[in-house]
C-alpha cells in the first residue's frame, strides 16, 4: 500500500507514525518549512488523514484534499472533527472506542475519591511539613452520596459499574432513557443535578453539549454538590463554574478536561479546594498503545478494502460505502 499517501498535520505517538510509515507513504506536514504550501503541493495524492494534535478538521481542510477517503482520529471523542460534513462528502471518520473505556473509568473513580477526600491537598500537607504542626482537617465523604452521570455510554457504564461497589445511589441523564439499565433516568440535566450531590460528566463535546453544565445546573447541584468532569471541557460553562466555586454555590470540583486545553483558567488554578488533572483519562502506556494501534488498524483495514474497524456514528460503513 506504499502508493497510498497519508497526511499527518502534527506529530503523533511513535507507534502510529512508524505503523503508518511502514504500510503507507506518510506525509509529515509539520516538518515542512511552510506546511500550508506543502499541503497544497501534495493535496491531490492524499487519501488518508491522521490529524494529530488539536487541529479543527472541517470543510475547509476537506476542500483542500479532494481525494480524501478517511480521517483516523486518535481518541474516542472526535468533537474536533466535523463528522457530519465528512459524512456528506463520503469521507469515513474513525475513532478509538472501547480500548480506553476501563482506563478512563478507573481515572474517573480516582479523581472522584481524590476530590471528595482531598488526596492531593493532604499530600501537600505532609510534604510541606504541616503534619508536624497538626492533622489534616476532616474532609467530606462519599458515604451516602447520590451520583448522577451525564452520559451513560461506554465509559459512563464502566464508571457506574465501579460505583456500584461503593454503595452509592446512581442515576443518569442522556438524550433518551436506556432499556435494561438498573439506574434511575432523569429526563432533564437540571433534574439530574437537583437529585444528586455528585454530578459526573462523561458526555462528548460538540455543539449539542456545549456549556450544558451551566449556572442553572450548578445551582441545582447545590452547596454540598461535587462536579467531576472527565468528558469534555466544553460541556461545562467554565466561567459559570468559576463563579459557582468562588461563591460556594457548589462544594468542589475534580476536572480532567478543560475548554481550551492546555490552557486552564487562572481562577481555577488558584483554588486549592479543587482537583485539576491535565487530561490524563486514557494516558497509561498500555491504553495509549492500544489506541494508537487502532488508528493504524483503521487505515490499514480501509485501504485493504475491508472497511474501517471503528467508524463513528455519522459515517457508518455499510459494506462498500457508508449509508
Ligand atoms: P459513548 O459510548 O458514545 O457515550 C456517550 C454518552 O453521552 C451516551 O450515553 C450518550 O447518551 C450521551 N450523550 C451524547 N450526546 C449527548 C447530549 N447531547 N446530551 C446528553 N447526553 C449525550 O462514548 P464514550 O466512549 O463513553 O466516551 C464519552 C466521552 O468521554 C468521549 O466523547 C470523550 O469526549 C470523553 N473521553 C475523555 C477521556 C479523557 O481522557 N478524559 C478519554 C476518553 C473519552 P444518549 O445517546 O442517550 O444521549
Amino acid at each position: 500500500m506504499k502508493d497510498v499517501e497519508i497526511l499527518m498535520l502534527s506529530p503523533m505517538m511513535p507507534l502510529i507514525m512508524e505503523g503508518i510509515d511502514k504500510a503507507f507513504t506518510l506525509r509529515r506536514a509539520w516538518q515542512q518549512p511552510d506546511p500550508e504550501s506543502y499541503i497544497r503541493e501534495v493535496s491531490s495524492s492524499i487519501r488518508g488523514l491522521a490529524p494529530g494534535g488539536h487541529a479543527h478538521i472541517d470543510g475547509a481542510i476537506f476542500d483542500k484534499l479532494p481525494n480524501l477517503e478517511i480521517v483516523a482520529n486518535m481518541g474516542v471523542g472526535y468533537d474536533t472533527i466535523d463528522a457530519k460534513e465528512a459524512g456528506r462528502r463520503g469521507i469515513i471518520v474513525t475513532n478509538t472506542p472501547d480500548v480506553l473505556t476501563e482506563e478512563v473509568a478507573d481515572l474517573a473513580l480516582g479523581l472522584l475519591l481524590a476530590t471528595v477526600r482531598h488526596l492531593p491537598q493532604a499530600d501537600r500537607h505532609l510534604r510541606e511539613g504541616k503534619w508536624l504542626k497538626g492533622a489534616y482537617p476532616l474532609t467530606p465523604t462519599l458515604r451516602g452520596r447520590k451520583v448522577g452521570i451525564l452520559g451513560l455510554g461506554r465509559i459512563g457504564k464502566a464508571i457506574a459499574k465501579r460505583l456500584e461497589g461503593f454503595d452509592v445511589e446512581l442515576s443518569y441523564y442522556g438524550r433518551s432513557e436506556q432499556a435494561g439499565v438498573p439506574y434511575r433516568y432523569e429526563s432533564t440535566l437540571k433534574d439530574l443535578a437537583a437529585k444528586c450531590d455528585v454530578l459526573l460528566c462523561v458526555a462528548p463535546g460538540g455543539v449539542e453539549t456545549n456549556g450544558i453544565v451551566g449556572a442553572e445546573v450548578l445551582k441545582a447541584l447545590g452547596p454540598d454538590g461535587i462536579l467531576i468532569n472527565v468528558g469534555r471541557g466544553s460541556v461545562v460553562d467554565e466561567p459559570a463554574l468559576v463563579r459557582a466555586l468562588r461563591d460556594k454555590t457548589i462544594l468542589t470540583a475534580g476536572l480532567d478536561v478543560f475548554a481550551d486545553e492546555p490552557r486552564v483558567p487562572a481562577e481555577l488554578v488558584a483554588m486549592d479546594h479543587i482537583v485539576l488533572l491535565p487530561h490524563v483519562g486514557s494516558a497509561s502506556v498500555e491504553t495509549r498503545r492500544a489506541m494508537g494501534q487502532l488508528v493504524v488498524d483503521n487505515l490499514v483495514s480501509w485501504f485493504s478494502g475491508k472497511g474501517p474497524v471503528t467508524p463513528v456514528a455519522e459515517t457508518p460503513f455499510r459494506g462498500t460505502a457508508f449509508a
